[in-house]
């Protein structure tokens, strides 16, 4: 290793200088968000919450931690994502298990789970039909559970933030058609206690094998849908770590977009809606696809918290 390693220093490595190095070092390698990679591999090798560094900034760092984390440095350095280097990453306030079997949940993608749960708890709210108040079977509670299905679901992040989701009752049906991810989503989906996710390996809606019934009330995706133009341009942690299956949409980057879109009406029930993240230059060819299909009363792309086209909502007649 070069002459600026821990190893090489006098002085105490304590965590307000291994952190000043390592946002140093990761910063001249032109890592994205250098001061935040620094502490989330900080807190990965002492084991503790990345805002516990702060606490006790003097902390010395032992042998074998500066051993880890001279390591870890020197792949995130290499543009690994930070995420795969700790196992780990927060969406939705929670921490996901990640891999390279899958992509690491993005900020972005919270726009999509959010407009879910409002959408969940307005549609579970007015289905009061049932009435019989006091009965114990799910079925005479006031709202049966409704019927969710995410499609492309990776680490399970947006199936399992709806599943737990507060003021929501819902079952869910999460497939995809890497088993490594399914294996993933379901340890997500057990260390955070989401019995209601069936797993279903497939091929978007070949997955569901007929045996749905085509009875759901929300369809959620965040299927691949890069270009072949923008995939060399994309930044090398995501094209050089992320796999090119849950990224790549083919030569105009809409192939799984336009499968979900065709697929999804016939299997909505009425009123029922679909939401697919998509990328920020397809809004006029995303609402296009749903004005051509049959089945919906509308669509409309919502923006993400970056002000970014990035989520299409389209209704059910
Ligand atoms: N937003 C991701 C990226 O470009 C792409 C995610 C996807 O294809 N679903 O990094």
């Amino acid at each position: 290793m070069d002459a600026k390693t821990p190893a090489a220093a006098d002085d105490t490595w304590t965590t307000r200088r291994l952190l000043r190095w390592m946002i140093d070092h990761l910063e001249k390698r032109g890592v994205d968000s250098p001061r935040l990679s620094a502490e989330m591999l900080l807190a990965a090798a002492f084991g503790v919450e990345r805002l516990e560094l702060y606490m006790d900034p003097e902390r010395p760092a032992s042998e074998a931690e500066r051993a880890r984390l001279r390591d870890s440095v020197k792949r995130v350095a290499a543009h690994e994502p930070v995420q795969f280097v700790v196992g780990e990453a927060w969406f939705f306030s929670r921490p996901f298990h990640v891999s390279p079997a899958t992509l690491v949940p993005r900020p972005e993608t919270e726009r999509l789970v959010e407009e879910a749960i409002s959408f969940l708890r307005e549609r579970g709210s007015e289905d009061t039909t049932a009435g019989a108040a006091g009965a114990d079977s799910d079925a005479g509670r006031s709202g049966a559970a409704l019927r969710v299905l995410d499609l492309c679901t990776g680490t399970g992040c947006i199936a399992i933030s709806l599943a737990l989701a507060k003021g929501v009752r819902a079952e869910v049906i999460a497939t995809d058609i890497v088993p490594a991810a399914l294996e993933l989503a379901k340890r997500n989906a057990e260390r955070h206690g989401a019995e209601n996710i069936e797993f279903r390996f497939g091929d978007l809606y070949d997955a569901l094998d007929g045996a749905s019934g085509g009875e759901f009330d929300l369809i959620t995706a965040n299927p691949p849908y890069v270009t072949d133009a923008e995939w060399p341009e994309l930044p090398p942690n995501v094209r050089d770590y992320e796999p090119a299956i849950s990224l790549r949409g083919g030569a105009d980057g809409l192939d799984l977009v336009r499968r979900v879109v065709d697929g999804a009406a016939a299997r909505l029930r009425p009123g029922g809606l679909l939401l697919v993240e998509i990328g920020h230059r397809h809004r006029a060819p995303a609402l296009e696809l749903v004005a051509r299909a049959p089945g919906f009363a509308g669509a409309e792309v919502l923006v993400d918290h970056e002000g970014v086209d990035r989520v299409l909502r389209a209704a059910k007649a």
